[in-house]
């Protein structure tokens, strides 16, 4: 951490982040690195898994989302898990070295009858000691408040794109929607996780819509998860062409320059990353990944891949976003890293019998 602290604001104009956008490649990526560095240890990166608690169905019409009811994608429904069987899920993830279980339902909002379960999944969970985070759709005042008072950490709603080409993939609920979720979300107390995607076919000035939603909501959300998009077969994006990865990085670096405190999540498309893309990546401030072999339903690095990547960068998980005070937990991550031969570390999703997520492909 150094002696530069940026201001943290919440009067972006789209002509300032678009300025930023604009800069040589190398001037964004060493101020975004210098913001970095004044309030994180650019060292070390949080980890989290995610466990997809119901899978596909679902009634939105995200262009990008293979659990869209709409598109025919191939991907196989599950209902609602247990919550014994998402315990035992977040029991293996523990074991394994997560600190943060997420937990994602393909859900338009949740209905009453789902809450109990999705209440005491949060309850249980926390009593084995790990965060929670939740990304179940659009949220009611009282939904948000009974999560909340369960003790839910972190709330997954993504605002995916800019206002002016939400249109463009979304028509079953509003930009209005998503930003008055998010406003209950933080009205009962709970930390919001918040980004979007890149590769749809946005612009710039897009992206830069996106991140000026973002950074100048009235608390910055704690993590914010930037997606590059996983172009699903049967999608109406399976087709999009290639996204510059120097264009992702731009993205990153905005966000990070624009959100100094938030945690910057490399979410999904990390499986069509090289490790000098993600090492961009990280250098551009993204201090957040997901691991595990699936991000709800579409791929993500082998997660021993992700533990030699760290190994050769040096760089460190870091225990979590909030709970430092946990040391023992942390000293055991680090010493798996270190351990790096030991092939079961990180959650193994390919173990689970449940697809895996992330708050990425479903935006939920
Ligand atoms: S992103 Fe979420 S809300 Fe949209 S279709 Fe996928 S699961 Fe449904």
């Amino acid at each position: 951490m150094s002696a530069f602290e940026p201001a943290i604001r919440h009067d972006w104009q789209r002509e300032e982040i678009l300025a930023l956008f604009n800069k040589p490649f190398m001037d964004l990526l060493f101020q975004a690195q210098s913001v970095h560095r004044a309030y994180f240890d650019p060292n070390q990166v949080q980890v989290s898994t995610l466990c997809s608690i119901k899978t596909g169905a679902c009634p939105e019409d995200c262009a990008y989302c293979p659990q869209s009811a709409r598109y025919d994608t191939g991907l196989e429904r599950e209902k609602l898990m247990r919550v014994d069987a998402v315990v035992e899920e977040a029991k293996a993830a523990k074991a394994a070295g997560a600190t943060r279980f997420c937990m994602g339902a393909a859900w338009r909002s949740p209905k009453s009858k789902d809450m109990p379960y999705v209440t005491d999944m949060v309850r249980r969970v926390k009593e084995l000691g790990l965060e929670t985070c939740m990304t179940l759709g659009m949220l009611k005042d009282e939904q948000a408040q009974e999560l909340a008072d369960a003790g839910l950490d972190y709330y997954n709603h993504n605002l995916d794109t800019s206002p002016e080409y939400y249109g463009e993939i979304i028509t079953t609920r509003t930009y209005q929607d998503r930003l008055e979720t998010l406003d209950r979300v933080r009205k009962s107390g709970m930390k919001i996780c918040a980004g979007g995607i890149v590769g749809m076919g946005e612009s710039d000035n897009d992206r830069a819509g996106l991140l000026q939603q973002l950074a100048n909501l009235s608390e910055h959300p704690e993590s914010v998860p930037i997606n590059m998009l996983v172009r699903v077969s049967g999608t109406p994006l399976a087709d999009n062409p290639d996204l510059d990865p120097f264009d992702f990085i731009r993205t990153i670096a905005v966000a990070r320059i624009l959100m100094p405190k938030s945690y910057v999540r490399l979410s999904a498309g990390r499986e069509d990353m090289n490790d000098q893309t993600q090492a961009l990546a990280f250098l551009a401030g993204a201090n957040s990944i997901f691991y595990g072999e699936k991000l709800l339903t579409t791929p993500n690095p082998k997660a021993n891949k992700d533990m030699q990547l760290f190994e050769r960068l040096n760089l460190k998980p870091e225990q979590r976003e909030t709970h430092v005070d946990d040391s023992g937990e942390q000293a055991a991550l680090e010493q798996k890293i270190e351990a790096k031969k030991n092939e079961a570390f990180f959650y193994d999703a390919a173990q689970v019998k449940t697809p895996i997520n992330s708050d990425v492909t479903a935006a939920v």
